[in-house]
């Protein structure tokens, strides 16, 4: 967690001690930052992970909960590494060394220097869901017509901003930085770093309700993007479907929002969602590879984003069209006989009830669910999966199969099992019927993407 302090505290005091500047005190501070910036510039890539180190890296020693990446300064320059920025002086190699307060702190620094001497727009997306399919989708549709960079995978935290800044290069025009939170004044912080032309919140849903002390916190925390993005004069877009982005909307000067239900927003058109999203946009037809209705308004941020940005309408679709979502995110996979949602990459309340809501709506027999915990509720665990378990059982299924500590102590009349292990059991004894359709959906730390091999 960020404190407030080191947030106002965001100066270039921390290289002062860079060696090469030893003797040389006088010379502000400023320069010091300007300075790490021209060796990076020399060696444009960066590693935090010597078992990953290529040749010239740039290794910056940060330190985790288990380990201390000063002690591995030394490895990483016989590894290759151009230069080694490290603090704590005993790991002090030679003069490709450069000693500074706070390692992770330069690195920010650093990020925050380089994207501000490039000439790309930042675009910043946030939100309790979709966040890196929603940036997937935006860099889909700006490449058409733009040099892009994106956030790679999900590194989307004070350490993968950052790391994604000092990928711009001089020729990139657009960046597209997912940031991800589970702490209120953790995005304002991240925007200090990428300081964002524009930004989007993908939703606000209950998610890390345990880090952000509830829902209101949740709306609160994300909503720093688009406070930072207005107090700087800046832009935002907007889902002017979602009603707490409406309700806000007039705390917004420079906005641009979509509807598919208000004409007076730019108006995108759902056609269905069986299974893949299917929408209509000036009179254009988009039909996409992404599952699930609420893969919509991920589409819908890529379109007004591309619209913006004068992408031609046959680019859009051909990005849109073109695009499918990589592992274990709402993917379709049919195993003997079955025919699998496989949406195993994360879960939370709000996601698994689109998610619930949307198999339900599917035109397919024998609907089976395979549910996992979901992670980080703090206090509202029990209710949150108790809601779950109640919304399963006023919709269509088969059968629906509960694994998790949490979902053991719900109440209805479904199979649970407390672990992964008791399903593994489970479903050696007993096979599931024969041509079913599979939901299966959970948290990251339950790894339900494992049952594949079990049915
Ligand atoms: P993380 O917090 O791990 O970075 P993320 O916000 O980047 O997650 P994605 O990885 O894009 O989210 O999607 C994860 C899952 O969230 C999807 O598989 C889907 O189940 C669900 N999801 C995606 N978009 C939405 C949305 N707009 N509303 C609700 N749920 C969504
Ligand atoms: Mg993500």
């Amino acid at each position: 967690q960020l404190e407030e302090k080191k947030l106002n505290n965001f100066s270039l005091y921390e290289l002062k001690k860079a060696p090469f500047l030893r003797g040389f005190f006088f010379i502000f501070d400023f320069m010091n930052i300007q300075d790490l910036h021209s060796a990076f510039l020399a060696n444009p890539s960066i590693s935090t992970d010597t078992r990953k180190i290529k040749e010239n890296d740039i290794f910056f020693a940060l330190k985790g909960d288990n380990f201390n990446g000063n002690t591995y300064a030394q490895k990483a320059l016989e590894k290759g590494a151009s230069m080694v920025v490290i603090d704590e002086e005993e790991f002090y190699v030679d003069d490709r060394t450069i000693l500074v307060n706070d390692v992770l702190k330069s690195l920010q620094l650093l990020a925050n220097f380089h994207r501000k001497q490039c000439k790309a727009q930042v675009i910043s997306l946030t939100g309790s869901n979709g966040k890196t399919t929603t940036k997937e989708l935006i860099n889909a549709v700006l490449s058409k017509a733009y040099k892009t960079i994106a956030t790679k995978g999900n590194l989307n935290n004070h350490i993968g901003v950052p790391l994604t800044l000092l990928t711009i290069q001089p020729d990139t025009e657009i960046a597209i930085v997912e940031m991800g939170a589970n702490h209120l004044k953790e995005i304002e912080f991240l925007c200090k770093i990428a300081e964002p032309d524009f930004g989007y919140i993908t939703n606000f849903g209950k998610a890390h309700l345990e880090g952000f002390g509830g829902v209101e916190g949740v709306i609160k925390g994300k909503s720093e993007l688009y406070d930072y993005l207005t107090s700087n004069n800046k832009s935002i877009f907007l889902n002017a479907d979602d009603p707490i982005q409406k309700n806000k909307l007039n705390t917004y000067t420079k906005r641009f929002g979509f509807s598919s239900e208000d004409p007076k927003y730019y108006t995108i058109q759902l056609l269905d969602a069986q299974p893949f999203v299917n929408l209509l946009v000036e009179d254009i037809n988009i039909e996409t590879n992404l599952i699930g209705a609420y893969n919509f308004s991920n589409c819908c941020a890529a379109i007004i984003m591309a619209k913006y940005f004068n992408v031609e309408m046959h680019e859009i679709k051909e990005a849109l069209e073109e695009y499918t979502p990589d592992n274990n995110r709402s993917q379709i996979i049919n195993t003997n006989g079955h025919y699998i949602i496989l949406d195993a990459y994360n879960a939370n309340p709000s996601s698994m009830k689109v998610a619930l809501e949307n198999f339900n709506s599917l035109e397919k027999d024998r609907k089976i669910l395979i549910l996992g915990d979901m992670f980080e509720l703090g206090e509202s665990a029990k209710e949150e999966h108790q809601s779950i378990s109640d919304l399963a059982k006023s919709l269509n299924f088969e059968q629906v199969i509960l694994v998790g500590e949490n979902f053991y102590l719900t109440n209805n009349h479904f199979i649970k099992l407390r672990s992964f292990h008791d399903l593994k059991a489970y479903l050696k004894e007993n096979s599931l019927p024969s041509k079913s359709s599979i939901l299966i959906k959970g948290s990251r730390g339950m790894a339900l993407e494992r049952v594949l091999d079990l049915i």
